[in-house]
């Protein structure tokens, strides 16, 4: 069977775009949509900040729309995943999580990266309804509400400080007895007069009915004067790390010590000819939905440029 000539693995922005271009450049990409079609946008309810839509977009809406824009053009949407990479000769191979193995002239991995959870039960039940991992997503519906942020790092310190502006008090709860942020980002939240840091501090559950109406934390666990109560907050946002969607490729492409892969300075090129990658698994910095589109877009410019140097 002919190779693919562009195989774009993950389905959020950085997907979607790249299959908008390839498609349009007449590559006939193929989307694999993976475990979570649309990304991680879909986790969120409504989406403010993407231009174009005045008046905010429903992110299932959103991805949808995206994803009907890129078949419009060509793209073959596939509710496949990948399950294993083999980059050592070319055309490259995939495995699909059905057995079958996909040869590919070149790819964009666009698998993005997934925030870290705590684990608990309730950061489910109250997913989208209190609970959110993204403060410039869904920090807006909390103005004037009470808000509290977990992490003692530099995003923490960042979404906590983002929140203080719209909300009315924001905690920042912290598992050790001090910040791991920067220290002008530490002294910032320390010195906020809307952010409370509680130190030496971890979520044990939440409460409310429907939504969130509180947490139930625990100070100094396991010590002689540990002490569980509850904190009425109207909003939980994760802030403990992100993890790069990674892992199949790190055999063969490079990754740097967080997960994330390495691409040439400001582009979506690998070391590895006609391999891209675009969005958050490639992006430790901005993870904003505009953002992944963009190196989406660029992925795509670039497999175009790379298969017709090719001849392919
Ligand atoms: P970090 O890994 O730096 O910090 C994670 C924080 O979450 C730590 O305080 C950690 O606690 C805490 N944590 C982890 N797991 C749990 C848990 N299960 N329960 C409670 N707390 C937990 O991640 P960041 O996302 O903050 O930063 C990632 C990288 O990006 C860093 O290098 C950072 O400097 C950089 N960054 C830079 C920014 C900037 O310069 N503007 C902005 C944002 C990020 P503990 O300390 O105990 O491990």
């Amino acid at each position: 069977m002919e190779p693919i000539r562009c195989l774009i693995i993950g389905s959020g922005p950085a997907g979607y775009t790249a299959g908008i271009y390839a498609g349009r450049a007449g590559l006939k990409p193929v989307i694999l949509e993976g475990l979570q079609p649309g990304g991680q946008l879909t986790t969120t309810t409504i989406v403010e900040n993407f231009p174009g839509y005045p008046e905010g977009v429903d992110a299932f809406q959103m991805m949808g729309d995206l994803r009907q824009q890129a078949e419009r053009f060509g793209a073959e949407v596939r509710s496949q995943m990948v399950t294993k990479a083999d980059f050592s000769q070319r055309p490259y191979r995939v495995e699909l999580d059905n057995g079958d193995i996909v040869a590919c002239h070149t790819i964009i991995i666009a698998t993005g990266a997934s925030a870290k959870y705590l684990g608990l039960a309730d950061e489910t039940k109250y997913q989208g309804s209190g609970v959110s991992a993204c403060a410039t997503c869904d920090g807006f519906f909390y103005r004037k509400k009470t808000v509290a942020v977990v992490g003692g790092g530099d995003t923490a310190c960042e979404e906590a400080t983002y929140l203080a502006g719209l909300a009315e008090k924001v905690y920042l709860v912290v598992r050790k007895p001090f910040l791991r942020a920067s220290e002008a980002m530490a002294q910032r939240v320390l010195s906020h007069e809307k952010i409370e840091v509680l130190f030496e501090t971890n979520v044990t559950g939440l409460y409310g009915d429907g939504v969130v109406e509180g947490a139930h934390l625990v100070w100094r666990k396991g010590e002689t004067d540990e002490k569980n109560y509850d904190l009425p907050i109207d909003g939980l946002f994760l802030a403990i790390g992100h993890k790069p969607n990674s892992d199949l490729f790190a055999e063969w492409i490079e990754v740097d010590a967080e997960g994330y892969i390495v691409t040439k300075d400001g582009t979506p090129v690998t070391a590895l000819p006609g391999i891209f990658a675009a969005g958050d698994v490639a992006d430790n910095r901005y993870r904003q939905a505009i953002t992944a589109a963009a190196s989406g877009c660029k992925a795509a410019i670039e497999a175009n440029h790379y298969l017709k140097e090719q001849g392919l």
